[in-house]
């Protein structure tokens, strides 16, 4: 159920485990502790539950929806009676005193109360600064329960047209944070990944992420090209030109030293995911893969990558080193060829970079800091993993807490 902002600790059972992050991880470990008889507090610092897997149009290695069956595990968790979902809250610190843990949690209420939005319009048709949102733009569907319009901060010049214009008075730009702290029985930590944002160090200057319009992440290419967001044919970002050569570059801000120095494990699948797309819908697209070396354990992964080669991508077997705007037009990027040794360069009119995929740790959360008691973590918090993984991590770390709380009679100490 959804829970009010203003939660007080009396209001939970002694018995309550906190699941931080409402991504596939966490909503899989708080149905299956639901499942188990434990009642769970389920935080999400977004509007919305589903993580990143909401930002994705297909997932591989099937193809099939993203957002349809991540929506019925929200819509679960939503109608499970004993899971109490806080949106909107961010979890700032754990601590615990030897027999329980404390959470520090700072619930940020939206200015549009969704409980009261009558989806009317109003508010949008007042506002100067077009920051009134129908939905998330990043996203294609709307994952927010109830729907409701919201404030896009960055626009809004806090006026008040639109809280003049509400019929429902459910607007109040002015709403102050709820700083709260719970008691809570155990933790699962499943908090995820971010893709490092304008400014983060997270991918080395040379690839040029978010300096050219036509050099994308690879979430913001997923909502670019997305099959479900089609556009008739590929277009670039800067000026809407058809696009004819597309590269996407492996390791991009992975794998080095200077960043992060793991490989991210999904970035190899979901570029050749996101390359067969663009090749199914225009064959005629000149689409490559740059890469170190093409990850793709297991018959399915293994055959998904083979038939993305039948249908055209090429592979290059190299690491470019500069991926820069051409002078001659569209994205230059410069790579050792595999064959000669030499220095070479191509242009793309769009080129997709890979890997900077950060794992969100909370300070004082990991199990290395000693705590008297660990907390469980799952999902990509705890080990880079797709969705499936995700899953089945959020029913490990439910029955890891399970056999801590409920020793059979008899059991081991
Ligand atoms: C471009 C791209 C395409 C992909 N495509 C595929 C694919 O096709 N198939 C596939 O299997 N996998 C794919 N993946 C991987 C997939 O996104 C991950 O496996 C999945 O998101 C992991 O789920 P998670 O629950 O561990 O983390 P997340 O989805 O990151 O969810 C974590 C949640 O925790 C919340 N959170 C974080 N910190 C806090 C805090 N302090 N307090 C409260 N809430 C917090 C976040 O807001 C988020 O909602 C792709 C990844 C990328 C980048």
């Amino acid at each position: 159920m959804l829970s009010s902002p203003h939660l007080s600790p009396e209001q939970l059972s002694p018995r309550t485990v906190l699941v931080v992050g409402g991504g596939v991880a966490g909503m899989q470990a708080a149905l299956s502790l639901a499942a188990l008889g434990t009642p769970v507090l389920l935080a999400e610092r977004n509007a919305h539950l589903g993580g990143q897997v909401m930002r994705l149009d297909k997932v591989y290695p099937t193809d099939h929806c993203a957002f349809c069956p991540t929506w019925s595990m929200a819509k679960a968790c939503y109608d499970a009676p004993n899971v109490r979902v806080l949106l909107h809250a961010d979890v700032t610190g754990l601590s615990t005193d030897g027999e329980r843990a404390f959470a520090a949690i700072e619930v940020r209420p939206p200015a549009i109360d969704p409980s009261a939005c009558l989806f009317c319009g109003k508010c949008e048709s007042v506002c100067g600064k077009k920051a009134l949102l129908r939905r998330d733009p990043r996203m294609t569907w709307d994952p927010a329960l109830p729907p409701s319009v919201r404030v896009d901060e960055t626009r809004c010049d806090g006026c008040g047209a639109c809280v003049r214009a509400c019929p429902a008075q459910a607007i109040d730009l002015r709403r102050e944070p709820i700083s709260l702290t719970l008691p809570v029985a155990d933790v699962v930590y499943a908090t995820g990944f971010e893709e490092p944002a304008p400014g983060d160090p997270g991918y080395a200057e040379e690839f040029g992420a978010h300096t050219h319009p036509d050099v994308f992440t690879a979430m913001e290419f997923e909502a670019w090209h997305g099959e479900s967001r089609a556009q008739d044919v590929l277009r670039t970002r800067s000026d809407g030109r058809p696009v004819r050569r597309v590269a996407f570059v492996q390791c991009a801000g992975a794998r080095d030293a200077r960043h992060l120095s793991y490989c991210a494990a999904v970035c190899c699948m979901h570029a050749m995911k996101q390359a067969r797309w663009l090749k199914r819908r225009q064959p005629e697209l000149e689409v490559t893969l740059f890469y170190t070396d093409l990850r793709a354990p297991g018959a399915q992964q293994e055959t998904y990558m083979r038939a993305g080669q039948r249908e055209g991508v090429r592979l290059v077997r190299s690491r470019p080193g500069l991926i820069k705007e051409s002078p001659l037009g569209g994205v230059g990027v410069r790579y050792e060829d595999p064959a000669t040794g030499k220095g070479v360069g191509e242009r793309f009119d769009a080129v997709v970079v890979n890997g900077g995929l950060a794992q969100c740790r909370l300070p004082g959360a990991s199990d290395e800091t000693g705590s008297p008691r660990p907390f469980a973590r799952c999902g990509f918090c705890d080990e880079p993993v797709d969705v499936a993984g995700a899953a089945i991590q959020g029913v490990a770390a439910a029955a890891k807490l399970a056999l801590k709380h409920h020793r059979p009679e008899g059991g081991a100490a």
